[in-house]
């Protein structure tokens, strides 16, 4: 990726496994890439981003792999994902019945005019939203009836997967919790595999099956969700948990971590986690930690965990 004006590196070492019917929660500050990384899993990174190597590995196939016209087929199909600020992310000229209906034609989920309609309805039936507003233009919907249209769009054509970036940001408390309650219900009921991109540990605690911790562009933790909130490895993924408040222990002090993530242009070089790092040792600072693993299904960048 190009940042700055020079060349960085905005991701490195991230693996993970996202099975039929899992929530993987994807977690860190922000600039850590986790944006990033769910635009290079549709292949949608800016002009100045490129994928320089690995795979993404859906049914048997690697999407790094498909010309543009296969990874189009995929992207909405198989995978569709709810951005971040739906005032953004849709078209303030169309009516909300117009851009899901193009998502679904476009798609070719169904062509006819009239099948098309009635997917249209049944879709914002599902998500809460009366069809009859169909007609009506984004300014017409409240914030949290614009994200509903917005979940409604990314199931327009039946995905097995679902990204949702950050999709409560800006919202009140009152309707995030409205979002979430309906995202969770939809992700039963349909089965959907879901990508949850967060900086909420709460939501993840109560909604995910595993976890990613992200810093810095590399993998700082990926595990079960218990393992993350009970045995956590990485320094970073401690101090997280530590800086979230615990209602077991409502008297507890909450820390903040000092200091900021690393820009892509002056990534130390060794650990990321380094000049903020409580355990930080002399070969931190040189050394790259590679991904360990402390179980089979338990991923952590950390020499504290050489054995
Ligand atoms: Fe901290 Fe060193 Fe582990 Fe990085 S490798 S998280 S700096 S102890």
């Amino acid at each position: 990726m190009i940042a700055d004006g020079v060349a960085a590196h905005a991701l490195t070492d991230i693996s993970f496994t996202l099975r039929e019917g899992e929530v993987l929660g994807v977690v860190g500050e922000s600039g850590c890439g986790k944006t990033t990384l769910m635009l290079s899993l549709l292949r949608l990174l800016p002009s100045s981003g490129r994928i320089t190597s690995g795979e993404v590995l859906f049914m048997g196939r690697d999407l790094l792999s498909l010309s543009e016209a296969e990874m189009a087929e995929v992207r909405w199909k198989n995978i569709a994902m709810i951005f971040q600020g739906a005032m953004n992310a849709l078209n303030p000229v169309h009516t909300i019945g117009r851009q899901i209906g193009e998502a679904i034609i476009r798609h070719n989920y169904v062509q006819d005019k009239k099948l098309v309609d009635n997917r249209v309805a049944e879709l914002l039936e599902m998500v809460g939203i009366n069809p009859d507003r169909r007609r009506q233009y984004p300014h017409q919907y409240s914030g949290g009836m614009r994200q509903r249209a917005m979940i409604a769009m990314a199931l327009a054509c039946n995905p097995q997967i679902v990204i949702a970036d950050e999709p409560t940001t800006a919202l009140d408390v009152m309707i995030q919790a409205q979002i979430l309650e309906l995202l969770a219900t939809l992700q039963e009921k349909l089965g959907l595999a879901v990508l949850f991109v967060t900086h909420d540990l709460g939501v993840v605690a109560e909604m995910c099956d595993s976890v990613l911790v992200m810093y810095g562009g590399v993998t700082a933790e990926y595990a079960d969700v218990d393992t993350i909130f009970n045995a956590p490895q990485h320094p970073y993924t401690q101090e997280l948990l530590r800086a979230f408040p615990d209602l077991s222990r409502p008297t507890g002090k909450l820390v903040s971590i000092p200091g900021y993530p690393p820009r892509l242009t002056a990534l130390p070089p060794g650990c990321r986690f380094a000049p903020r790092c409580p355990h930080v040792m002399e070969r931190c600072h040189q050394e790259r930690p590679p991904l360990h693993t402390p179980s089979p299904t338990h991923l952590a960048s950390c020499h504290l965990l050489e054995t």
